[in-house]
């Protein structure tokens, strides 16, 4: 079972890698888009490490949401109301339970996946943060490490996309070639369920 203590590890494990790789997200994001998406990011986890820290919801469902609505206030751009929209509907979809399944948390962050494609309007293949989110949860009944592999594996395959959604998208062929940073960047969130459940 998953309690609220797992949730707020996966959450600063993610606020450190994505510090971590900050430069390498924005260096992604400086050919095919403005050469922010590290910059915001480290903002946005940055600030949700130190709410966790000082509120300390006690469910997986609340750690979510908080964590979901600070994004959406701090990261701006486009991938803060998809990464809010992300954990915030992931979150509202554990409701209250002190403890989840990973059955249940699987389910709940297809939920939120889906949000996501609703909200950005973005399909798998399209080059954005979908095309790791969605083998990620479509791996997740096998484990944290399959979702990785398949996360980071989905992040790696989105080179040879052309862009049809996001700023990329201005650039039509010319985003071929390069690897989508939001995509990148939710190899890293997937990478960091499997640290907090060391
Ligand atoms: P901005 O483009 O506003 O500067 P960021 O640089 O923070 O925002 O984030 C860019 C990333 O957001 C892209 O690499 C892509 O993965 C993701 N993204 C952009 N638009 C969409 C969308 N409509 N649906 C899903 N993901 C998107
Ligand atoms: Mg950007
Ligand atoms: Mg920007």
């Amino acid at each position: 079972m998953l309690d609220a203590d797992f949730f707020r590890r996966w959450m600063t494990a993610t606020a450190t890698s994505v510090a971590r790789e900050a430069e390498r997200l924005t260096d992604l994001d400086s050919p095919i888009g403005d050469a922010d998406h590290g910059a915001n990011l480290q903002r946005g986890f940055t600030a949700v490490a130190a709410t966790l820290e000082k509120e300390a919801p006690d469910t997986p469902g609340a750690v979510l949401t908080l964590t979901g609505r600070q994004l959406i206030s701090t990261v701006g751009g486009a991938s803060g109301p998809l990464y809010g929209t992300l954990l915030r509907r992931t979150g509202k979809a554990l409701g209250d339970a002190a403890e989840v399944s990973e059955e249940e948390f699987a389910g709940a962050l297809r939920t939120g996946v889906d949000a996501v494609m609703t909200l950005g309007g973005a399909a798998p293949g399209d080059k954005t943060m979908i095309d790791a989110l969605v083998p990620a949860v479509d791996a997740l009944p096998e484990g944290f490490a399959a979702a990785r592999a398949a996360a980071e594996a989905g992040a790696v395959a989105t080179t040879p996309l052309q862009a049809r959604k996001g700023r990329a998208s201005y650039l039509g062929e010319r985003s071929i070639g390069h690897q989508d940073p939001g995509a990148t960047s939710s190899a890293l969130l997937i990478a960091a369920l499997q640290e907090a459940a060391e």
